[in-house]
């Protein structure tokens, strides 16, 4: 057995999954966390008796999770319970339309046309058109790694090539979609998924439209323990497995010798290792953690927009609402003038699409009785200096003043517990530079080529798993990025 030492900066997601599978396959592993909890952006909150997930709330291809704890001879359902819940998302537009994204594709179709001018036909259309981007696409784009070039010549590769037209790479995601429906709610309702990367929708490519294909035909989820649980419970089995957790332990540097990695230091010291993977943001890896400024790749990353962040209130709100469901959008007014406040002038929106995330709705200790807990996020840019106490101050008052009004509902007065993340936070708790959530963002037709590979090309035995790498962010490609790694490294453990 191949005993090479590997040490996993960062116990994200993507970092969480990397260690599982490596130590699976033999390898001694050690992973360093800087914070006191793994899990990264999918961390928790817990105070006055409040919980709230601080980052994602809905988790698709659950498939990948089930095979993760299956690749290590456990049951999913051991330690976590997915569950779909009847209506994916309550929709709220500005004209009082309500439309209500129910997991059943048939009533979802059907609602669509009893609400908008569209017709059931229309959706079925749209879905079967996300499916075939997914199907042709996904093989290719999110389970392989793009390093080895006999992806390229593979039978999927070489189908996606000839079907070059059917993945829709240059039309925007916007441009599509109003292709397919006249009502501009409807437009809207599935331009938001360029949102599920941090991107803008009247930029993004087409191609992204099979998020859409993986919530409604695959299915959204939620876990019955809460998000967070997730991440713990895939520490709990890399720990019976023998991975060894270091928390509350930052990562100062990458050692290399002529780009060939040796090592990490922690608190002043040097650590060797064979080989290291970082799960920390590509950008902070090369710019902090291997003071590198001037490579092609570093030069590149700190070059390519980066993709949105977000405000979140966590708010412990009094009364339980019964207009709202787990998942819940309020669209803005101008679906254009938000993303080109987001993405051109860098400022939080005026009229920002909100998103209430209520888990105290199926799980009633995330609140004390007679409370519910919403998790309240808007779109926010990265962080390039802003003044956060002033974008706070003014997207709370707009965000209370639009929830009030369309719930009529006095939650001003309804508030008792308040905690804010910001870009700032979101920086500081996961090194992500500028807080941005998935790293570069897909504004770009070539986006999927541009991220970070998960073996360096430049230094030798350095790997890179989580959102900012690829396939990208979000729960199932971060945990599909971490097995990419470790099937490379294990590919090519005599190289090193
Ligand atoms: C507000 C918000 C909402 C979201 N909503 C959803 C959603 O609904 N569905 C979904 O699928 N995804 C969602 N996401 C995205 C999802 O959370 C992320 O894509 C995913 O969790 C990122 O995982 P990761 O592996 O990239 O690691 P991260 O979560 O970025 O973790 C990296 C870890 O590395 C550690 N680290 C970094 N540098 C060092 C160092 N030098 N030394 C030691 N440790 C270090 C950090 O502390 C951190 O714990 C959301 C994210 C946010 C923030």
């Amino acid at each position: 057995m191949d005993r090479k030492k590997i040490a996993i900066i960062g116990a994200g997601l993507g970092g969480l999954s990397a260690a599982l599978r490596l130590r699976i396959l033999g390898y001694d592993v050690d992973v360093y966390e800087q914070n006191n909890f793994v899990g990264g952006k999918a961390g928790q909150i817990s105070e006055q008796g409040f919980r709230f997930d601080t980052g994602p709330s809905l988790i698709t291809m659950p498939f990948v999770l089930v095979e993760l704890f299956k690749s290590s001879g456990e049951k999913l359902e051991d330690y976590i319970t997915l569950e779909q819940l009847p209506i994916t998302c309550k929709y709220f537009f500005p004209d009082s339309t309500i439309i209500n994204a129910y997991a059943d594709v048939d009533n979802f179709a059907t609602e669509i046309e009893n609400k908008t001018f569209d017709n059931a036909k229309s959706v079925k259309k749209y879905l079967n058109y996300c499916e075939k981007i997914y199907k042709l696409s996904s093989d290719l784009f999110l389970f392989k790694s793009f390093t080895e070039k006999k992806n390229f010549f593979s039978l999927s590769a070489l189908k996606a090539l000839f079907n070059i037209k059917s993945l829709d790479t240059n039309r925007t995601m916007h441009d599509a979609n109003s292709s397919f429906f006249k009502d501009y709610r409807n437009i809207q309702l599935f331009d938001r998924y360029a949102t599920y990367n941090g991107s803008n929708p009247y930029k993004a490519p087409a191609t992204l439209n099979i998020i859409q294909h993986v919530e409604y035909n695959l299915g959204g989820f939620i876990s019955l323990e809460g998000i967070h649980s997730i991440p713990k419970a895939i520490k709990n089995v890399a720990e019976k497995k023998g991975v060894r957790f270091f928390l509350n332990s930052n990562v100062q540097k990458i050692v290399h010798n002529n780009n060939v990695v040796t090592g990490i230091i922690i608190n002043d010291k040097t650590k060797d290792y064979d080989i290291v993977v970082s799960n920390s943001d590509v950008e902070n890896t090369y710019r902090n953690l291997l003071d590198d400024k001037i490579s092609r790749a570093a030069k590149k990353y700190s070059a390519i927009e980066k993709s949105s962040s977000a405000i979140v209130f966590c708010w412990g709100v009094e009364g339980l609402n019964q207009n709202l469901e787990v998942h819940n959008i309020l669209f803005s007014c101008n679906y254009k003038i938000e993303f080109d406040e987001l993405f051109e002038k860098n400022k939080t929106p005026n009229d920002p699409t909100i998103y209430i995330y209520i888990s105290s709705k199926f799980k009633e200790d995330d609140a004390p009785k007679g409370y519910e807990n919403w998790f309240v996020m808007i779109n926010a840019p990265y962080n390039n200096n802003q003044n956060w106490d002033e974008e706070v101050k003014k997207a709370r008052e707009i965000i209370i003043n639009k929830i009030s009004t369309h719930l009529d509902f006095d939650l001003r007065n309804k508030i008792k517990f308040e905690k804010v993340l910001t870009p700032v936070n979101i920086e500081r708790q996961t090194s992500s530079i500028g807080g941005s959530i998935y790293g570069i963002s897909s504004n770009n037709r070539m986006a999927a080529f541009l991220r970070q590979q998960n073996q360096s090309k430049n230094y030798k035995g350095l790997y890179f798993c989580g959102g900012s790498a690829h396939p990208g962010g979000g729960i199932p490609l971060v945990l599909l990025s971490g097995k990419i790694t470790a099937d490379l490294i294990n590919k090519y453990k005599k190289e090193r």
